[in-house]
């Protein structure tokens, strides 16, 4: 009996442990009927059927514990399996901030480069042309428009295109980067003072992109100082008589010293011959050797044409490879041989930039007063058209001007 006692109450509690609490009550119940049935003595129904009700009530508990420790426990690992997967994100998000981080840090340096290098020219039209290349390179923009403004009135322009020029309708007011119509307009300012717009044409893709107004924005306002202060190189040069580049005359003078020489030698019955002389190929030398060597290549040509004539002819850089002489009371025979021999000298210079050794040559045009024309301008045209037959013919020579050719 004692054993019922005992084993009872275990045989539940294993029951109920690995089956769960409903079968160990089912069990105790049957325990419990059969020790009515088969045992009389009521001390030994009594203290099994409690045993056994006992041992209901602990494997309950027992349970609920074991419940709610399991409860907690998914929980716990919910909220882990949550923090591993945040971390993660987290993880990507530095990694993708780091990387756009990169870029960006990248981007400004090539942006500073090109900027600096733009900003070591201070002429406004090469300028122009180097901002034009470099957002060709960075953006792949082709049309932009550069428009000065000294007061209210523009004064200066440069326009570009791949084909043809073009020309913007300019919201001269607009004094923050905006994009209207595939163009973004780009203010021209040091602090308060407002003195331009670059406006360029973009791919229609570029247009909601705020990284890239971020970026092409940059650009302009790291070369404003540049720009501002190219301006008043032009503004001073344009004051002055000589081109800060060669030392040569300007063009403007040129002409009123044609004047002058047309009616001196009209007075005087007398005669003036004019040289125009333009290098060959001068753009491969820039596109090979960059702007620097090409300006090198203008400075010791116009050293040499220099040296070539007397202190009473009059040299001049007319455009910008592109030089004109007023040679008075000369002999045509004469002109003809010292212009050879200019030709000949600039073929043979040797012109050394940095490691690089250059040579260029030079194409002629010879025309006289009066044997070609009696108007000053007229002489000019001839000698030009010379010029423009000497290239026509294989470049690197003199052409005097005939009618009859
Ligand atoms: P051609 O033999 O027919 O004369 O060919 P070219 O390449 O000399 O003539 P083109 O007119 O096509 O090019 C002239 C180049 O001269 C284009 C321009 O960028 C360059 N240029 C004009 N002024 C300057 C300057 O002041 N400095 C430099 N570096 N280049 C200049
Ligand atoms: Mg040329
Ligand atoms: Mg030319």
């Amino acid at each position: 009996m004692e054993k019922l006692i005992i084993f009872s109450p275990l045989i539940t509690f294993i029951i109920g442990y690995n089956a769960g609490i409903n079968f160990s009550r089912i069990f105790a119940v049957l325990f419990s009927v059969c020790a009515v049935i088969f045992y009389t003595s009521h001390l030994v129904v009594i203290v099994t059927i409690s045993a056994l009700f006992l041992t209901e009530f602990f494997l309950e508990k027992f349970h609920g514990n074991m419940k709610s420790l399991r409860r907690l426990f998914n929980d716990k690992l919910r909220d882990l399996v949550d923090e591993l997967s945040s971390i993660k994100k987290d993880s990507e998000t530095t990694k993708l901030a780091l990387t756009t981080n990169e870029k960006v840090i990248k981007n400004i340096l090539h942006i500073y480069e090109l900027s600096k290098d733009i900003a070591s020219y201070i002429d406004l039209e090469k300028m122009f042309l180097l901002i034009v290349q470099s957002l060709d390179a960075q953006f792949t923009i082709k049309d932009v428009v550069m428009k000065i403004f000294d007061g209210n009135k523009v004064f200066s322009k440069g326009v570009y295109s791949d084909k043809k020029s073009i020309s913007f309708d300019i919201d001269e007011t607009a004094k923050i980067p905006k994009i209207s119509k595939n163009v973004i307009h780009l203010p021209m300012n040091i602090g308060d003072k407002y003195f331009g717009v670059i406006s360029a044409k973009i791919p229609p893709l570029f247009e909601k992109d705020a990284e890239f107004v971020n970026e092409i924005s940059a650009f302009v306002e790291e070369l404003n100082p540049a720009i501002q202060r190219a301006i008043l190189y032009l503004k001073v040069e344009e004051m002055s008589r000589t081109d800060g580049l060669t030392g040569l005359y300007r063009r403007g003078y040129f002409n009123e010293r044609l004047k002058e020489e047309e009616l001196r030698a009209k007075r005087s019955n007398g005669r003036f011959s004019i040289l125009m002389m333009d290098i060959d190929h001068f753009k491969k030398v820039n596109d090979t050797y960059g702007h620097q060597a090409g300006d090198m290549v203008l400075k010791t040509v116009s050293e040499i044409l220099k040296n070539s004539v007397y202190e009473t002819d009059f040299a001049a850089r007319y455009g910008g490879e592109e030089f004109v002489v007023i040679f008075p009371k000369t002999d045509p025979e004469g002109l003809k041989i010292k212009s050879e021999k200019i030709r000949q000298k600039i073929e043979q210079t040797e012109i050394t930039v940095g490691l690089e050794k250059i040579k260029v040559t030079a194409s002629f045009g010879i025309a006289h007063y009066p044997k070609d024309s009696q108007v000053a301008e007229e002489v000019l045209r001839c000698a030009d058209i010379s010029l423009y037959k000497s290239k026509q013919t294989g470049r690197n020579k003199v052409t005097e001007f005939d009618l009859d050719r």
